[in-house]
């Protein structure tokens, strides 16, 4: 296997030139430095912005199936570059390999997509109350469009927006997260190699700005940036919402959950505990789509604990460890104030909790600077406000409900609405579900994470009520015109038979 400094540098040619003294990057694995670098000045922000307006203003003309094509390459080149960009991904954010490649394949799915949307950028033909007349809805490329992005997906929300974007005839600048910009030079070095062989493709189309959220901050109160896509916290989101929008601009949220799933009476548990277990230790609990609460009916209520409880055991004790060994299932956290957040939490639910099983840290000795945990699962009585926010950690908590109208109810009490589901083999409940759950993300015996990029992702309330990746997201990423044209040779009626004779 390559040392990380051999896989960084063959990913990322130019590193030399990004190198200072700002930003340490650390890997979450050990604590181990993998590169320093510099961050963008607010001058230098200013100027890719600049060359951003100018890249779209060529980019918006090239038709649309032949920005697709360019997508198409970036495909392939991501198809070629999978393994050592997943390893990076590994390196970077400590999600286990195996999910690694997955994001990456998610990056490669989005590609194909965009290719084939690169020729459906379609709007309607309307009908007109006025004789001769045609009306039209366009659909224009946009402008720049900000990307955002968190550290927990380092790499497939740039797809998912880029993809899109380019295709739409946008040009992109993204600010991934602090703790992740290796990830980011690897992927830009990748779209540089392919623009740099594709006609057509101007300089800055897609660029990455080196920062925090100061950096981000800057993009996001720019005019000329028209959409700002961003993903990461409720936190963020309230900052960065209002600023867009005081603007006029466009914002895109992709924020915070706090995932259910419901588990009836009829539900088949050989279904439902895997897609627990997955959703809930599962990328070491720090997906946006991790299942936080698990609502089971009241009479099943022993027999899922008990079943959660001997799986929990044996992963905290045989599969916590090192994100590129093949027999590891859960990572480690990003960080100590990850550590000490999921703490917090658990101090805080202590008083109200029937039983805690796990929640310690864990191969200290062998990694004395990686944050490494026993996922946690923890049973209640019932659900309360302590739960409401959410802790971006493998915390699962579990407890009762009597009638699925109440679950529901207890399911909606939260401030997020991402993901959700019900396990069930009634039609009835998995309809009532259906209709009741208020998140952007309803499945029916699947678990809440992992996503396909065909439907569109997103949630509502704190959330922030964005949809990106499938669907008819791309309409994010274009304007909407509404044209109409007479093509007559009298005298043009108006609108609403009014008359108006001079
Ligand atoms: P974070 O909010 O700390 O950071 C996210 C990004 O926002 C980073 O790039 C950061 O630099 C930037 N940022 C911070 N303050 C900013 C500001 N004032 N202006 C502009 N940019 C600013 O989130 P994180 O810890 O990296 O990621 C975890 C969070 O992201 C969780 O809440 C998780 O649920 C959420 N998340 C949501 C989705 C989704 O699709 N809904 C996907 C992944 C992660």
């Amino acid at each position: 296997m390559k040392s990380s400094a051999d896989l960084i540098t063959q990913l990322i040619p130019n590193i030399a030139s990004h190198a200072g003294t700002e930003l340490k990057v650390t890997s979450p694995t050990d604590g181990a430095e993998l590169a320093s670098l510099r961050m963008d000045s607010a001058a230098e922000v200013d100027a890719k912005i600049a060359q951003s307006v100018v890249a779209f203003r060529v980019w918006r003309e090239v038709p649309g199936p032949r920005r697709g094509e360019l997508i198409r390459l970036l495909g392939e080149k991501l198809r070629e570059r999978k393994e050592e960009l997943s390893m990076l991904v590994t390196l970077e954010c400590g999600k286990i390999l195996e999910e690694g490649r997955g994001e990456v394949q998610e990056m490669i799915d989005i590609c194909d997509y965009a290719v084939g949307l690169s020729r459906q950028l379609y709007g309607l033909t309307i009908a007109s109350e006025r004789k001769d007349h045609v009306m039209q809805e366009n659909w224009l490329p946009l402008g720049p469009v900000g990307i955002i992005s968190a550290f927990n997906f380092p790499v497939a929300v740039w797809a998912w927006n880029a993809a899109l974007a380019i295709v739409c005839g946008d040009s992109t600048l993204w600010k991934p997260s602090e703790k992740t910009p290796l990830t980011a030079l690897a992927c830009q070095a990748i779209f540089d190699e392919v623009a740099a062989g594709f006609a057509g493709a101007p300089k800055g189309l897609s660029q990455v700005i080196i920062g925090a959220g100061a950096q981000g901050a800057q993009m996001v109160e720019d005019t000329r940036v028209p959409l700002i896509s961003a993903t990461g916290s409720t936190r963020m989101g309230k900052i960065v919402g209002p600023k867009v929008a005081a603007r006029f601009g466009r914002s895109l949220l992709e924020l915070g959950g706090n995932n259910a799933m419901i588990i009836t009476p009829s539900a088949d548990l050989d279904v439902a505990i895997p897609s627990i277990l997955f959703g809930s230790v599962g990328t070491a609990g720090q997906r946006c789509t991790s299942t936080r609460r698990v609502i089971v009916h009241r009479t099943l209520i022993d027999k899922v604990f008990e079943t959660l409880k001997s799986a929990y055991v044996q992963i905290g004790a045989s599969k916590v460890g090192d994100p590129l060994a093949s027999s590891t299932l859960v990572g480690p956290l990003i960080d100590e104030l990850a550590y000490e957040g999921m703490q917090a939490a658990l101090g805080r639910v202590k008083a109200e909790a029937v039983e805690i099983v796990g929640g310690e840290r864990v191969l200290q000795d062998q990694f004395p600077n990686g944050y490494y945990v026993h996922p946690a699962l923890v049973r209640l009585a019932k659900q309360s406000a302590t739960i409401h926010d959410e802790t971006f950690a493998p915390i699962v908590y579990v407890f009762p409900y009597d009638t699925l109208e109440e679950a529901l109810e207890i399911h909606n009490e939260v401030p997020q609405g991402l993901s959700s589901t019900i396990m069930t083999t009634d039609v009835r409940d998995a309809e009532y579900f259906k209709r009741h759950s208020d998140c952007g993300i309803a499945n029916v015996n699947i678990g809440t994470s992992g996503a396909e990029i065909g439907g569109a992702f997103g949630g509502e309330k704190e959330t922030g009520g964005g949809r990106e990746s499938g669907s008819d997201s791309w309409r994010a990423y274009m304007r909407r015109q509404t044209s109409t044209t007479y093509f007559g040779h009298d005298k043009p009626a108006l609108a609403q038979g009014i008359k108006f004779d001079v």
